[in-house]
């Protein structure tokens, strides 16, 4: 198995799960609970197990996701796209979910890749902590890595609750960002077609 240069390394000392429930009767008394209240007893058990799902992501190698790729294409070579991808995240900043949808295309070389996996690569980097920026230039940047095609184009679009729930309680604002490789970088005319497929020509 490739070594993915983009994984993130564990961190040095993980607690335990009993430690980690610990953690959330702390946080439950911080907002004014008390943690022995009979609905809250099982509360940091599910929690727990609730991260175990919301941060999946830091068990899920995507370059090995991706490895299995198809070389009999018939000579295709036009544009891939998977749009609408349902995108589940969390923020870094504040660890609220930044939902949305992400877009993913590519110019194949000579191997493409099944479909879904380029929605498990999605989740892969949607599953953990994130910032907007890095986590599309880290899908864009490892489909390039991996299957080395003519272009690779991500963009993602979502709604960050740590706007919506606190702060500046905006609602209602989408944010949008792009990475942009290969063909779609460098030749208008591909970067234009993938726009007017995403119905933004
Ligand atoms: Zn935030």
């Amino acid at each position: 198995m490739a070594i993915n240069p983009l994984a993130v390394p564990p961190p040095p000392d993980r607690p335990s799960r009993a430690e980690a429930e610990a953690a959330v009767r702390t946080l439950l008394r911080w907002a004014g609970e008390n943690p022995l209240r009979e609905g809250l007893l099982d509360t940091p058990k599910r929690v727990v197990k609730a991260y175990e799902e919301f941060f999946a992501g830091y068990q899920v190698d995507p370059v090995a996701v991706l490895e299995r790729t198809f070389a009999e294409i018939e000579g295709y070579d036009e544009l891939v796209l998977l749009k609408d991808i349902r995108l589940e995240s969390y923020c870094e900043h504040h660890m609220v979910p930044i939902i949305g949808v992400a877009h993913v295309a590519y110019m194949p070389g000579s191997r493409v890749v099944g479909i879904s996996k380029l929605a498990r690569v999605v989740e892969a980097y949607a599953k953990r902590l994130q910032i907007q920026e890095k986590l599309t230039a880290q899908i864009a940047n490892t489909i390039d890595a991996v299957l080395k095609p003519r272009g690779v184009a991500v963009v993602i679009e979502s709604e960050h609750q740590c706007m919506t729930t606190r702060g500046v309680h905006q609602h209602g604002t989408t944010m949008v960002t792009s990475r942009m490789l290969g063909v779609f970088r460098n030749d208008a005319n591909t970067r234009r077609e993938l726009m007017s497929l995403l119905g933004k020509g």
